[in-house]
C-alpha cells in the first residue's frame, strides 16, 4: 500500500504528500492511518454491516476527522464484495479473457450493457448478487454457454429445462419424499444444467 511513503517519481504524478491540512480543525496533521472501521452499506436494496479491521484512511491526528479518498473507497468496496461473496473485478476480467471474449461479446451473450461490465471490471460499480450468479454460471458451466448459444439461434431456454426436471421428478417418484429431494437438487445451477445432457 502506498500509505504516506512516496518516491519523488510517484509524488509528482500522484496525490499531494502527507501531511494534509484538516478541513475541520485546519491543523496540518492528516496522515494515512490504519483504523478499525465499521459501516452500513446498501446493496441490492439491502443494508449490509461491513467491518474492516484495518482501513487505511487519511485521518486527522488532532480531531479524528476521516477524509475518504479513492484508496479508502476501494478498500470498502473490496470488503463489501468479500462480505457478499461476489467475484472481484480481476476475477470477472480474467474469466472473460480466458473465454476469449471482449466486454462487448460477453455483454451481448448475457444481455448486459458493455459499459456496465466495464464498470464491474474497473471496480467503480459492484454487480448485484443475482448477476454475480449469472456470471459465475456462465464462466463455470460450459452447458450454460452452449444453451445460451442455442437460445440466440431461436431455441427455447428455460422452458425445456423445467419440463425435463419435471419429467425426471415424475420418473423418480417412488415416494413423495424422494421427489422433493430430486427437485431440491435440481434447483442448484450445476445440478439443473447437468440434467440437460441427453439421457438414453
Ligand atoms: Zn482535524
Amino acid at each position: 500500500m502506498p500509505e504516506s511513503q512516496t518516491t519523488p517519481a510517484t509524488r509528482a504524478a500522484g496525490p499531494k504528500p502527507f501531511p494534509w491540512r484538516c478541513p475541520k480543525c485546519r491543523k496540518k496533521v492528516v496522515w494515512r492511518e490504519a483504523i478499525p472501521y465499521r459501516v452500513k452499506i446498501k446493496h441490492d436494496n439491502q443494508l449490509h454491516s461491513i467491518e474492516i479491521p484495518q482501513l487505511l484512511i487519511p485521518r486527522c491526528k488532532e480531531c479524528g476527522e476521516l477524509l475518504f479518498d479513492n484508496e479508502a473507497d476501494e478498500q470498502i468496496c473490496q470488503a463489501l464484495r468479500a462480505h457478499l461473496g461476489l467475484l472481484s473485478p480481476e476475477q470477472i476480467r480474467c474469466n472473460r479473457e480466458t473465454l476469449g471474449l471482449t466486454q462487448q461479446e460477453l455483454g451481448r451473450q448475457l444481455r448486459l450493457v458493455a459499459e456496465e461490465l466495464s464498470s464491474w471490471e474497473m471496480g467503480t460499480r459492484i454487480q448485484s448478487c443475482a448477476l454475480d450468479i449469472l456470471l459465475r454460471g456462465f464462466f463455470a458451466v460450459p452447458q450454460l454457454r452452449s444453451e445460451l448459444q442455442r437460445y440466440f439461434q431461436g431455441a427455447g431456454f428455460g422452458d425445456r429445462l423445467v419440463q425435463e426436471v419435471k419429467g425426471e421428478a415424475a420418473a423418480n417418484r417412488p415416494s413423495a419424499g424422494q421427489g422433493a429431494l430430486s427437485r431440491t437438487r435440481s434447483g442448484c445451477s450445476e445440478g439443473a444444467l447437468q440434467q440437460e445432457e441427453p439421457r438414453k
